[in-house]
């Protein structure tokens, strides 16, 4: 059976509310009661939805083991809700928080804690944050709740939606389903986070979670990171060499200068990084890049594949240079952060800060 797509039942939702208080605009917007993990993964899910609803945002997360770490992620949290209510994104945004009962998470995860992120352990978290967002929403009279958890690639979209639909039945109000990840909501993120400059952690929240990134990293916190600076490039050909001579160490010869060569570098082995270790990007001056990489570089990216690429991919190529010369769709830059970002069968573990 094919997974659901939670972002086309969302578009149906908001495309009817739409509809409905454009008819009736003099009437309240319906209320939103939402799960929030951390201000980056709301920074998006906020900035989508709040034109939408009268959002409370409901900070509840006993899973975050370490109660300083848990104190600086909620006022992160409200630092961000504050910044959108002065510039008035949307609806005014509210904040709840929940109780910080990190025992309760302790003594559900008995049994799972050798569970890797992403198994079983996660699915009882996600269950037991969601259950009190549900109680919580009901006794407020909202009408509907969601969580911001689905803008996390390591999250299991499809799991948390069935979640989410199953405690809507126990409890009664309107489950909001979500795929944030989905049209660049992730990126986005990203973008929003350097923005407000928000503190990212790179661990989910418990001590277990912490843990595995500690023993990914080798121990030691031995992740590997390197600076790509938008200052020493203005081409994509400048790019790739640039990318050479931070990802490559020794080899004494040019890689392809392509796409697919730049994501065989970001996996690893070539002297820096030890094949599929993890790798931190820090790409600063990325504000002179996503000018030097915009659609001016898109249509000589597309002109050039034209004159090699295979037949049967010609029609795609045109329709994607005709589409960059209307200043429509991914730009250069757009695909170069997707590679790093995007981590299904990219065979690499990336993540990345932007500075401008
Ligand atoms: S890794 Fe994250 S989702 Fe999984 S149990 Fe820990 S805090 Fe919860």
């Amino acid at each position: 059976m094919n997974p659901k797509n939670y972002q086309r039942e969302l578009d149906r939702i908001l495309e009817e509310l739409n509809v409905r208080q454009g008819a009736e605009s003099k009437k309240e917007p319906k209320r939103l009661f939402l799960h929030s993990c951390c201000a980056p993964c709301s920074s998006y899910v906020l900035e989508y939805l709040s034109p939408y609803f009268a959002i409370t945002v409901f900070y509840y997360n006993p899973n975050i083991s370490e109660s300083e770490e848990y104190q600086k992620r909620m006022e992160e949290q409200k630092r961000l809700i504050d910044s959108y209510n002065e510039e008035q994104k949307g609806y005014p945004i509210c904040i709840v928080e929940g109780d910080y009962e990190s025992e309760k998470f302790f003594e559900m995860a008995k049994g799972f804690e050798e569970c890797p992120e992403g198994g079983e352990r996660c699915f009882r978290c996600f269950e037991m944050r969601l259950g009190e967002t549900a109680k919580r929403a009901r006794e407020g009279g909202f009408d509907y709740f969601a969580t911001t958890l689905t803008i996390s690639p390591l999250k299991n979209a499809q799991k948390i939606n069935e979640i989410g639909q199953a405690l809507s039945e126990e409890y009664g109000v309107e489950w909001l389903p979500s795929d944030f990840k989905k049209r660049d909501g992730y990126k986005r993120s990203i973008t929003l986070s350097a923005q407000y400059e928000l503190y990212r952690q790179d661990y989910c929240g418990c001590a277990f979670s912490k843990a595995e990134r500690i023993r990914k990293n080798g121990e030691t916190n031995m992740s590997h990171s390197v600076m790509i600076d938008g200052n020493r490039f203005s081409t994509l050909e400048e790019f790739y060499t640039e990318i050479d001579h931070l990802l490559t160490k020794d080899l004494g010869w040019k890689t392809g200068h392509n796409m697919d060569a730049f994501n065989d570098l970001l996996r690893g082995g070539f002297g820096v990084h030890e094949y599929g270790e993890r790798l931190h990007i820090k790409w600063i001056n990325a504000a002179k890049s996503r000018q030097d990489l915009g659609y001016d570089a898109t249509i000589a990216y597309y002109e050039k594949m034209l004159t090699t690429c295979h037949p049967v991919n010609r029609k795609s190529v045109e329709e994607k240079l005709a589409a960059a010369k209307e200043h429509r769709g991914k730009t250069v830059m757009d695909i170069l952060v997707d590679i790093i970002l995007l981590p299904e069968d990219s065979g690499h573990d990336c993540t990345l800060e932007m500075i401008d």
